[in-house]
């Protein structure tokens, strides 16, 4: 018996503002892979300005 794989729900999309990309059911974020990324840096872009002022 082969283990269920763990998998988000089908037909997702990507959550950014604009973007259509239906998101894999082994993608977990709610972004795709481009906007994942992408977000993650203006986080942390924020995240350094916030601490410097
Ligand atoms: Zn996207």
């Amino acid at each position: 018996m082969a283990k269920p794989l763990k998998t988000s729900p089908e037909g997702r999309k990507c959550k950014f503002r604009g973007c259509k990309c239906p998101l894999s059911i082994y993608n977990h974020s709610v972004y795709c892979r481009v906007h994942r990324d992408q977000v993650a840096l203006e986080q942390i872009r924020k995240t350094r300005y916030h601490h410097l002022g």
